[in-house]
């Protein structure tokens, strides 16, 4: 039986996704693997070495599930605040997490339906979700590398599903070309890691150095820090895109606590509470670092804090 493109997007939408489409799993195109593996020898994702690890699987869905037809790909808006020291998506609940659950009834009704293969991925499996995106028609490729959406932007996060089933219909890829005459986001970027052919440098990049780089700082990635102070992330080039509107909803208190607060917090309370959270992802000791980076200050932690004595 061929599933339907119309009852999928519907539970999608009952489940909260602003976004779904679905694409047929053909090959990847070829043009996208070489600039992935060009990447990765340039030295383009800085200390991330598992970005280069099952690049078969990555490539090729049809490794990664048996047999796998289709892949639905959903977006859940986010809220984009304009003063935050967190990166907006990082607010709130862990999205590993929210959207598994809302992805849940999607899979509930493919397997009760017939599926017998459904892997659903949320930035946790080999899958190349950006691209997928794109062919499953939720939005376009950007300069600096977010999915475009003409309705509702960049502020979205990518879940989905590969599955055996086989759909009545699907969606067409998205060819437009969001960017035309805009290099907003390449000028604003506080590190220059975005390239006018839209090539990200993901080891400039202030997420990666906030988030993902362990380690101390050179002076020249702290001065980047400092230029837009942040604890976690990064949202300039949402920012400046003029696809994206700042929300008004205002910033959850539990982050929206000053850099000399962040440059306080310890392991325990940031376990207590931000465990359930994206930053959970970081260390103590790397979130103190960003915020003294963001204050300008020489960063020199001996540890002192992490004991949280003092800690609420
Ligand atoms: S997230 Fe920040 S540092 Fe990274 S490309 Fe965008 S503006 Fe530049
Ligand atoms: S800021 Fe302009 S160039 Fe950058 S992603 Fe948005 S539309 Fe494209």
């Amino acid at each position: 039986m061929a599933f339907s493109l119309t009852r999928i997007k519907e539970l999608a939408y009952e489940s909260g996704f602003a976004l779904c489409g679905v694409a047929r799993c053909d090959e990847v195109d070829k043009r996208l693997v070489s600039h992935f593996v060009g990447g990765l020898a340039s030295g383009r994702y800085g200390s991330m070495e598992w970005m280069g690890r099952n690049l078969d699987l990555r490539f090729d869905p049809q490794k990664l599930v048996e047999g796998a037809a289709s892949i639905i790909v959903c977006g859940m808006s986010y809220p984009l605040y304009g003063k935050s020291l967190v990166a907006s998506y990082a607010v709130g609940e862990d999205y590993h997490r929210s959207l598994v659950r809302s992805l849940a009834p999607l899979e509930h009704w493919l397997t009760s339906c017939g599926a017998t293969q459904c892997r659903h991925f949320v930035d946790s499996a080999p899958v190349a979700e950006r691209y997928w995106a794109v062919m499953a028609g939720i939005g376009a490729k950007s300069r600096s590398g977010m999915v475009i959406n003409e309705n509702i932007g960049g502020t979205f996060l990518i879940g989905g599903i590969l599955t055996d089933a086989e759909f009545d219909r699907y969606d067409t890829p998205s060819y437009f070309d969001p960017c035309k005459g805009c290099r907003r986001c390449v000028d604003a970027c506080p590190s220059g890691a975005i390239s006018e052919d839209g090539t990200v440098e993901a080891s400039l990049c202030r997420s990666y150095l906030t988030i993902e780089h362990r380690g101390e700082l050179t002076p020249k990635q702290a001065g980047m820090i400092a230029k837009a102070p942040t604890v976690f992330g990064c949202d300039v080039c949402l920012k400046v895109c003029p696809y994206n509107r700042i929300s008004d909803e205002p910033l959850p208190d539990r982050f929206a606590l000053t850099a000399e607060s962040w440059l306080e917090i310890g392991t325990n309370r940031l376990r207590k509470h931000y465990g359930d959270t994206p930053l959970s992802r970081a260390s103590a000791k790397m979130i103190r670092r960003n915020a003294a980076c963001s204050l300008g200050l020489t960063y020199n932690d001996d540890g002192g804090n992490d004991d949280d004595s003092c800690n609420k």
